[in-house]
């Protein structure tokens, strides 16, 4: 056998280890009662850890890799499968295993006090343990050393490849633009009024609306599937088995509609990935900002299009005709593309999210590089919060203590979330240039060839190809996020009558 097959095959098993793991996940978030039952769960997870570790880190890994690396002329995918192989058997041999041990206790303690300080809104709480995370991340770069700066070492984990200074140099120009662009938007004197998506809306029918609607997205029955959970994710249990997940709010129609979008631009990337790929190191997404940008197109740049409401809105009015019967189409237009400040990232709009995620990204470099102390981050956090939103979060639990990732030492996962509108806005721009009749297709309920574009240009390739490669080969430049405020002034000030 040769020896990029061999390689191939061994890494399978791996994947297959990865997909019991998923499963093992999915089923204690989506089904499992008893909080009593997680006990025994999480050492069966635990284990499944431990097997992945034994066999990424074997001897037999190493010289696979070695052997493979002396071939010349590999093809795209073999080179990208050695490429991947290589990262994985560097990430996992790397860390010490009582450095791994050491983060994982300290995660699960961490992510305690984090809920015990967010509710009772007082950050002092989380302080220790943050303090603690913050050292194990610092000592974890330091290890690992896939870039000369710490911080960087951490974003490569989440979007290979790219570091520090190339975001800053992406995120710098656009802070004041953004600011600008929002406060042009408030100075408006006919803004939307999103009221209406308050209403009581019965949950049952929107979980069965929003599946009408990934369906027409052609969100592929014969293997994916949808149910409800407290926090909304996609996992693939296998390449032809794929789960989303949704949560309904009886007073806020956006978390369901939105929310199941979005996950379902993530589920058709993995359900698009080639066959050739399926079940090798490459078959998933290339980036966590590649992924967010098959999301961040689904739900806003075409589920927040007019167009797209054209299409849906009259059975909306239809499930909902207490509500709905005689509120104008235009007018819940604009009320689910309302602009403005508000303090948790998951609700921002699609202008002001920018903001929350360039806060997050200065304050990481700054608490890694040792600048900012973790005893004074509520402080710096109100601060620079007002200065980028103009408003400032009545306590922690609306301001630095919302999210769930510095508990768990995510540190560089943020800014994946805004390089994903980007790279969405650029490769959908891409989309509409070769197509320009697509929104027309919208209005008729038609969302294949959108669907089938997405899937030729970027889903089918799986990991083959890094983001910054990827998008160039797609767009014919490197990221340009010119696309993104074209987009934003063509949309926004129309619904703001400017
Ligand atoms: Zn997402």
């Amino acid at each position: 056998m040769s020896v990029i097959k061999e390689l191939r095959e061994y890494f399978t098993e791996i994947m297959r280890l990865n997909y019991i793991q998923a499963l093992l996940g999915w089923d204690q978030e989506v089904n499992m009662m008893g909080y009593k039952s997680v006990k025994g769960r999480s050492e069966q997870r635990a284990l499944i850890t431990q097997l992945i570790h034994k066999r990424v880190t074997s001897e037999k890994t190493g010289k696979l890799i070695i052997e493979a690396g002396k071939l010349k002329d590999l093809n795209d995918i073999d080179a990208a499968m050695l490429r991947e192989a290589k990262r994985e058997y560097d990430l996992e041999t790397k860390l010490p295993e009582e450095l791994v041990i050491e983060i994982t206790k300290t995660t699960a303690l961490a992510q305690q006090a984090w809920q015990k300080a967010r509710q009772e809104k007082d950050f002092k709480l989380f302080v220790p343990l943050l303090e603690k995370q913050v050292e194990l991340q610092k000592e974890k770069a330091k290890k690992l050393e896939t870039h000369p700066d710490l911080y960087s070492t951490l974003i490569d984990l989440y979007e290979p490849g790219v570091t520090y200074d190339w975001i800053a140099k992406v995120f710098n120009p656009i802070k004041p633009k953004l600011i600008d662009i929002v406060k042009k938007l408030n100075s408006s004197s006919d803004k939307p009024d999103d009221s209406i998506l308050k209403k009581p809306y019965d949950i049952d029918k929107q979980f069965k609306l929003s599946f009408e609607i990934i369906k027409k997205f052609n969100f592929d029955l014969g293997y994916g599937r949808q149910d409800r959970s407290t926090h909304p994710f996609t996992t693939s249990l296998a390449p032809l088995d794929v789960r989303i997940t949704t949560r309904t709010r009886e007073d806020y129609l956006n978390e369901c509609i939105f929310g199941t979008i979005h996950e379902c631009g993530h589920a058709l990337y993995e359900m698009g990935i080639k066959e050739e790929l399926h079940e090798t190191i490459l078959c998933t997404g290339t980036s966590m900002g590649i992924h967010e940008s098959q999301s961040r197109t689904l739900e806003n740049y075409i589920g927040r299009s007019k167009e797209f409401w054209t299409y849906w809105y009259p059975s909306f009015q239809k499930y909902f005709p207490e509500i709905l019967k005689n509120y104008p189409m235009e007018e819940f237009y604009r009320a689910i593309n309302i602009v403005q400040p508000s303090f948790i990232r998951v609700n921002a709009d699609e202008v002001t999210y920018g903001l929350h995620i360039i806060l997050r990204f200065e304050l990481e470099k700054d608490i890694i590089d040792g600048k900012v102390q973790v005893n004074e981050l509520p402080e710096i956090w109100n601060s620079r919060f007002e200065e980028l939103l103009g408003i400032v979060p009545p306590d922690d639990a609306e301001g630095v203590l919302q999210d769930i990732h510095w508990s768990h030492g995510y540190f560089g996962y943020f800014p994946t979330y805004f390089l994903g509108t980007l790279y969405g806005a650029q490769i959908y721009n891409n989309a509409l240039k070769k197509n320009p009749s697509l929104p027309e297709e919208y209005k008729k309920g038609e969302f294949s060839n959108i669907m089938n574009y997405l899937k030729e240009k970027i889903h089918q390739h799986g990991a083959i190809y890094r983001a910054n490669d990827l998008i160039k080969r797609v767009t014919g430049e490197d990221l340009n996020p010119d696309y993104f405020f074209k987009y934003v002034e063509e949309k926004f000030y129309p619904i703001y009558g400017l």
